[in-house]
């Protein structure tokens, strides 16, 4: 992997430089637990701004001591939200914290399935430090994974694995980091409906470790505000070309408009430390495959695609149901899908 094409990320494992959340942690954020949640928001941006400059001139060492900080106000401004959840575009607006469940199914709590060194990732993420939530902001017909995915919708989230708050998740990235992960990557099902639990356990971990977002990236603007400044690698899914498939196989809409705005916002926001996953669907070339390689080399150009041709027909998928995609993808499909990502400069070599 040449490192120019990772550059946090590889400054973060030469030692050289510092997680976001750490500069996070350092950085003053005065507000009263009483302000609304709007006041806490302009604070927020405020200190955003702050935050962007010194980044750029590579201050890493804030104040040593202070009362509560950057963190602390994102930590606040995410308890908030669950009261009228819009951590994704589902825009449930339901309150979780009192036990309501959206779309999602999850409450409050925050369930991992499992934690773990993952060796099957992309070649430069591993061992990948992998926490595995239960619970997904999608329903995609097609899961491979609806074992964990469903928790909350078909199956019981008391049966869906262990209940953590922000302090037993760092505990699971601390001993991740001890093991030897370069990264500690949250995943699902979707990571997104605990956002809550994750950045509090930002205040519990140790390790100077790239904190990675490995999303369908269905996240609303105010959840990507919350995660831009502490996240240091993104490694989104774009599944589909069009919100017509988003809404036929995965049951959510504007699918295109979505992923495209957040992918542009964390490319805009000067992140090239993304690596998209592409998913090869059978027969979606023209309609998902092409659309979206076109996109990512004319708007974020240089951003490096995972093609992946592993799709098998899984879950709701079979000879009567969804029985257009009931078949792998064929050779000629992952030619085509290469071919047209090579004409495109689009890097993908490294990782697909
Ligand atoms: S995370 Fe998304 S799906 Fe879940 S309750 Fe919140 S808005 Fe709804």
């Amino acid at each position: 992997m040449k490192k120019s094409l990772l550059p946090h990320y590889n400054s973060i494992l030469g030692g050289k430089d510092t997680a976001y959340y750490h500069m996070c942690r350092k950085l003053p954020a005065n507000f009263d637990s009483m302000a609304t949640t709007d006041e806490l928001w302009d604070i927020h941006n405020d200190i955003a701004k702050k935050f962007r400059s010194s980044k750029q001139h590579g201050l890493d060492d804030g104040i040593q001591s202070i009362e509560t900080s950057y963190l602390d106000l994102k930590i606040e401004i995410s308890r908030r939200i669950l009261e009228e959840c819009e951590f994704c575009e589902n825009n449930c607006k339901v309150n979780r914290k009192m036990g309501e469940r959206g779309f999602c199914g999850m409450s409050e709590v925050s369930r991992v399935s499992s934690a773990f060194l993952h060796y099957g990732e992309e070649p430069p993420l591993v061992p990948s430090g992998t926490i595995f939530f239960s619970g997904c902001s999608f329903g995609c017909v097609f899961c491979q994974n609806y074992d964990i995915s469903t928790v909350g919708k078909e199956i019981s989230a008391k049966e869906g694995g262990t209940a953590v708050d922000g302090k037993q998740l760092a505990v699971f990235a601390n001993v991740l980091a001890h093991q030897g992960a370069k990264n500690i990557n949250y995943v699902g099902g979707d990571p997104t409906p605990n956002i809550h639990t994750i950045i509090e356990s930002m205040k519990y971990q140790t390790q100077n470790i790239t904190q990675l977002w490995n999303s369908n990236f269905y996240n609303t603007n105010k959840a990507l505000t919350l995660l831009i400044d502490i996240m240091d690698f993104w490694l989104p899914d774009f599944k589909f070309g069009n919100s017509d498939c988003g809404e036929k196989y995965s049951k959510i809409s504007d699918y295109w408009g979505i992923i495209t705005r957040n992918l542009k916002f964390v490319y805009d926001w000067g992140s090239r430390d993304i690596v998209i996953r592409h998913l090869v669907m059978p027969g979606h070339l023209d309609c998902c495959t092409k659309p979206i390689l076109e996109w990512v080399a004319n708007e974020i150009p240089g951003t490096v695609v995972n093609i992946m041709g592993q799709y098998h027909p899984d879950y709701k998928v079979d000879s009567k149901m969804y029985s257009e995609i009931n078949r792998r993808v064929n050779r000629l499909e992952m030619i085509e899908a290469f071919s047209l990502a090579e004409k495109l400069k689009i890097p993908y070599k490294i990782v697909s």
